[in-house]
């Protein structure tokens, strides 16, 4: 276990990971887990979505026993928190609206850290007020596999991207990357470790039958088979 306590008066700094978590996954404990560590984050601020604004709804499962899987995944990890804001929103969910609460109710002396993974990155251009939010908050973005940071160069939002710095981070023969946008605070890419772990694998091999060793938390997995989540396309509603 690691805790990182900022020197007195220094702000503090809080991650952020949004996500679906549905389910939460061994590899979303692993970007949280590597992002704290390596930025020195106080904390990392679990936040499950309600009803978000850009994924097909199918097969999600009820915010409830999705906001219950990232509790259990989390309960042995101190600096590791969960919020039900964005559960408790009427209607669809916009990351600016959580950020802009939270940095209402966090005040001044804390330093927000989006954490994202590269896929969801890439798609940003897509999101509500994209400039504002890189306004708000850092982004750490960490590598997917299937995705390469060359790819932001391609983005709309950054025509000013240096390839090869991001063909650095791509081979691994530099381990951070701080890009400065014109209006907003810097973005940090990080080489981390590639974890193969995507909660559609994980929501397919449950369809099939398959071995889920080594891709979810115990107590995830005991909850799911308890709940019979994931066995068909279509979610059971009444847990
Ligand atoms: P799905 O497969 O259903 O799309 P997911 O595994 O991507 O789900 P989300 O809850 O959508 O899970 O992800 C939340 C955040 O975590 C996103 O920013 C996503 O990019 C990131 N993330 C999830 N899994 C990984 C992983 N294995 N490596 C790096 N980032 C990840």
């Amino acid at each position: 276990m690691t805790v990182h306590l900022s020197p007195p008066h220094s702000p503090l700094k809080v991650g952020l990971l949004g996500g679906t978590f549905n389910p939460i996954h061994n590899g979303h404990l692993a970007i949280a887990g590597g992002v704290r560590d390596r930025l020195q984050l106080d904390r990392v601020l679990f936040i499950p979505t309600g009803d978000p604004p850009h994924k097909k709804e199918g097969s999600l499962a009820p915010a409830a026993a999705r906001y219950e899987m990232v509790r259990l995944a989390i309960a042995d990890t101190p600096s590791f928190d969960l919020s039900d804001i964005e559960i408790r929103r009427k209607g669809k969910s916009y990351s600016i609206d959580t950020v802009q609460t939270l940095k209402q109710q966090m005040g001044p002396t804390t330093d927000l850290y989006f954490i994202i993974g590269l896929d969801a990155f890439l798609d940003i251009h897509h999101w509500r007020a994209p400039l504002e939010l890189l306004q708000l908050c850092r982004f750490v973005v960490v590598p997917r596999p299937g995705h390469s940071y060359c790819s932001l160069a391609t983005m709309p939002l950054f025509p000013f991207l240096n390839h090869q710095a991001l063909a650095q981070l791509d081979k691994g023969t530099v381990s951070r990357l701080d890009i400065s946008i014109p209006s907003g605070q810097a973005i940090i890419c990080l080489s981390l470790p590639l974890c193969p772990i995507s909660a559609s694998e994980i929501r397919q091999r449950i369809r099939s039958g398959q071995s889920l060793a080594n891709l979810l938390p115990p107590p995830v997995e005991s909850f799911i088979l308890q709940h019979r989540l994931y066995q068909e396309d279509t979610d059971r509603t009444d847990i």
